[in-house]
């Protein structure tokens, strides 16, 4: 895969997909800019050298053709002077490929940038249209991928466009190369001992990861809702703890796969439980052999904590994707935070996975502290689980 860097961009007018899709508190305000600043050094990259620059990225999930004021990337342009501080280089257009972008885009002189409103106010982009990319391709001379966050979406500004540039005229950005680099090299020659940390709801959802990074880690810590379907597996009751019935022959072989390998395979030895699914109830902390009927688990306990932290001491190498708990409440976040810091303190490489799980790690304060913190949350699950992303597979084709 080439880089930017590979190409001869020297005053040329460059499209940078990006993913500025990122996370707003209730009165619109950005709560973590990190895609915005991880997509900094390609755009420097591009000013530097005299370039026309035009950046496009999705905003969350509007309906086409409506251009409704929370969807604009207006807040994501303001955060983007304020850190290229080049306040007046930066226009956003009103719209991704009507007359409005088109004048401005014709009127664009080197070092200046313009950013297309959200791409997804056009149907096309979602449906991968290539008329929808033929429109954007016809603005520019050179066409860079640095949107990891959306690569592992056939999309037209991800997919179709990128194969409309031959292989002098499209790359990837710094911070796609980076994060891809980071997981090949990490997956490909891990330092040992390597331990997986998988949480988050559903063993559905990471159920492919699981397997393939059975083939590859020494330990497995299994946290958050999805160790229930494996503790029931295990002939526990999980009250109405979070469980997919339907896999539990599954979590039952994956487990045997582990002890087969020689993986320690290591599950929650306590749990807090609530009634419901409220911060507003009562919780206690039970042993996971000893949730009620009728309560359901919300987080890990301290017990299994300090385990899984005995767990982390000797690791040199550590990828963690899903929380352990609810911790978007705050009485079920403690488990969460406290394998942030288990993990941001050990002496290894530390790779967070990116939605929740950074977002857990940005609201420990841990971020600073781990080796890298990955800007996308799907993208960096399916290079886990082996799979090509779209994006990239746009760049070789
Ligand atoms: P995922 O998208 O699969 O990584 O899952 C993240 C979600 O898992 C978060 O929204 C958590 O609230 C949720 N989660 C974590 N632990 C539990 C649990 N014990 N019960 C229900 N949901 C959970």
């Amino acid at each position: 895969m080439k880089t930017i860097k590979d190409l001869d961009i020297t005053g040329k007018t460059v499209f940078i997909r990006c993913d500025f899709n990122v996370p707003k508190d209730e009165d619109g305000n950005i709560t973590d800019d990190r895609r915005i600043r991880g997509a900094l050094q390609s755009i420097r990259y591009c000013l530097d050298r005299d370039c026309k620059v035009i950046l496009a990225s999705h905003y969350e999930r509007p309906e086409p053709g409506v251009y409704i004021e929370k969807y604009s990337l207006k807040t994501v342009v303001t955060r983007l002077r304020t850190l290229l501080k080049i306040a007046d280089n930066i226009t956003l257009a009103k719209d991704v490929i009507g007359e409005n972008t088109k004048a401005k885009a014709a009127a664009l002189e080197a070092g200046e940038v313009l950013v297309l409103e959200n791409l997804r106010y056009e149907a096309g982009e979602t449906s991968n249209d290539i008329e929808l990319a033929k429109e954007l391709a016809s603005m520019v001379d050179i066409y860079i991928n640095d949107a990891f966050g959306a690569c592992h979406r056939a999309h037209a500004s991800i997919d179709a466009m990128a194969r409309l540039f031959d292989a002098n005229h499209r790359a990837a950005g710094f911070l796609l190369a980076k994060e891809v680099n980071f997981f090949d090299k990490t997956l490909a020659d891990p330092i040992r001992p390597f331990v997986a940390v998988v949480g988050g709801s559903k063993v559905s959802g990471k159920l492919e990861a699981l397997r393939q990074l059975l083939d590859k880690v020494d330990k497995v810590i299994i946290g958050g809702g999805m160790a229930f379907t494996f503790l029931k597996a295990q002939g526990y009751e999980i009250g109405n703890s979070l469980v997919e019935d339907e896999l539990l022959d599954e979590a039952r072989t994956i487990m045997i796969k582990a002890r087969k390998k020689g993986v320690k395979f290591y599950l929650p030895v306590d749990i807090i439980v609530a009634p419901e699914f409220s911060d507003t109830v009562p919780s206690k902390y039970v042993s996971s052999q000893e949730i009620p009927d009728n309560w359901m688990g919300l987080d890990i306990g301290p017990a299994s904590s300090r385990l899984f932290r005995t767990v982390l001491n000797d690791a040199q190498t550590i990828i963690w994707n899903g929380p352990m708990g609810v911790y978007e409440m705050d009485k079920y976040a403690k488990g969460s935070l406290k394998m942030s810091h288990n993990i941001a303190d050990a002496n290894a490489t530390t790779i967070v996975g990116g939605g929740d799980t950074a977002d857990v790690a940005l609201r420990a304060g841990d971020v600073e502290e781990m080796t890298f913190v990955s800007t996308g949350g799907g993208a960096s699950l399916n290079l886990l689980e082996g799979k090509t992303l779209p994006g990239i597979e746009a760049l070789k084709a």
